[in-house]
């Protein structure tokens, strides 16, 4: 992988962060964008202008073809075996909550329990914590590391459980969870899987049908496209029974005073109102270029970068690592200063000043801390545009960081 040549296609890249040159580190928060991109967006507002699904004109015709042509290009991306199982979402945490509000309102019943476990985001948890029904929330133990082992979604899994929501990658320590196998275990008992590919989509080729899950999500953001987009994937048997959670224009064939509705078919009537068009444009777009470097080389370069980093900081006792063997380009981390951790957040300010972005925190994960028995943590997430000058400059700078110089 020509690394330079790859870095070329991101103009920001050649900004500058408190007068150095910008290292970016934090990749699993968003993404850097491509020209190719950016170009796409600008393209739309340029050339195209106008509404998707509405217009009798040639330049509405245009956008059309392209706005269905980006959910082929996404159906391709995740292997879906029809384009009307890919809806158009503003993003992962959307189509969590839509999946959520979806079954609880017409598939589970009150004290039907989701299995999850303690490292999920935010967003996969928070929508079935307040969910109109009551349902119980039961977790899976991890492991030491804070890893989902088989064994214990096997011993987790009980008769009250009917939905397992889970993520594909972990956005804390980048443990890739199972999905196959549990996929297997969830329908020998008729359970309904979901799967967050918020982390996952960015870094490994994903096949919705050979993982065999009901649902899935994802965030363009996370892999050089748009902000404000992703999809939900879900299987045709479900998506056309399901009533969506939003009404409005062109999700619906006809309506009248009398409060019949006759909504149009999968994906449509999940997508009222205007959509996002020049992101859906800029979501495929990023989709082909990933596609184009590959996944398969993405995920080994970025294993490769961590393994640089770990084996860099093999000797600096100070820094504790939580997930060195975990499968992606996360390391999550806390600085010791003569026995004591700096302030996470502390850290992540002192290389600001040096001109890399990493994030500190919890990073939306609020129930991990427990597991790691840590508060806070300091997060670099490397991607296929990073190189090994950058991590060389990160690792000097983390020999600067004392308590007296954060
Ligand atoms: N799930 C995981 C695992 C994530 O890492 C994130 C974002 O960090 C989300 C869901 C939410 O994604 P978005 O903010 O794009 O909706």
């Amino acid at each position: 992988m020509d690394v330079n040549k790859i870095r070329e296609d991101f103009p920001i890249l050649n900004r500058t962060m408190c007068q150095k040159p910008l290292i970016y580190f934090d990749n699993s928060a968003t993404t850097l964008k491509p020209d190719c991109v950016i170009q796409t967006i600008t393209n739309y507002y340029t050339y195209l202008g106008a509404n998707a699904h509405r217009g009798d004109y040639e330049m509405s015709g245009q956008v059309d073809a392209q706005f269905e042509g980006a959910r082929k290009i996404a159906q391709k991306f995740i292997n879906a075996r029809y384009p009307e199982e890919i809806v158009f979402t503003s993003g992962s945490t959307m189509g969590l909550n839509e999946i959520c509000i979806m079954l609880t309102s017409q598939y589970l019943k009150d004290g039907d329990a989701v299995l999850t476990c303690q490292s999920e985001h935010a967003s996969s948890i928070l929508p079935w914590m307040k969910a109109s029904k009551k349902i119980e929330l039961q977790y899976i133990p991890l492991d030491s590391h804070g890893k989902i082992t088989l064994e214990n979604v096997k011993k987790a899994l009980n008769d009250k459980v009917k939905v397992v929501c889970l993520a594909q990658v972990s956005n804390v320590l980048g443990y890739q969870t199972p999905i196959k196998e549990i996929s297997e275990l969830c329908h020998a008992r008729n359970i309904i899987l979901i799967v967050d590919g918020a982390q996952s989509t960015p870094h490994i080729k994903i096949d919705v049908q050979d993982l065999d899950v009901d649902f899935f999500v994802m965030s363009a953001h996370k892999m050089c496209g748009p902000t404000g987009v992703g999809i939900l994937y879900g299987k045709k048997k479900y998506l056309d029974v399901l009533e969506p959670v939003f009404y409005g224009g062109e999700s619906n064939a006809r309506f009248d005073q009398c409060g019949h509705v006759l909504l149009k078919e999968s994906p449509l009537k999940f997508e009222s109102g205007t959509q996002p068009i020049e992101a859906v444009l800029g979501m495929g777009q990023a989709m082909k270029y990933i596609e184009e470097i590959g996944q398969d080389r993405i995920h080994a370069y970025e294993v490769e970068l961590k393994r640089y980093f770990l084996d860099k900081i093999k000797d600096m006792n100070h820094i504790v690592v939580y997930n060195k063997d975990s499968e992606c380009g996360i390391v999550t981390f806390n600085v010791m200063d003569h026995g004591k951790m700096i302030f996470a957040q502390d850290v992540a300010s002192f290389l600001n000043t040096k001109g890399i972005a990493v994030r500190s925190g919890q990073h939306c994960a609020k129930l991990l801390p427990e597991v790691l028995n840590v508060n806070s943590t300091v997060r670099a997430s490397f991607y296929f545009y990073n190189t090994k000058e950058e991590i060389d400059t990160f690792v000097e700078a983390l020999k600067e960081v004392t308590l007296e110089n954060c």
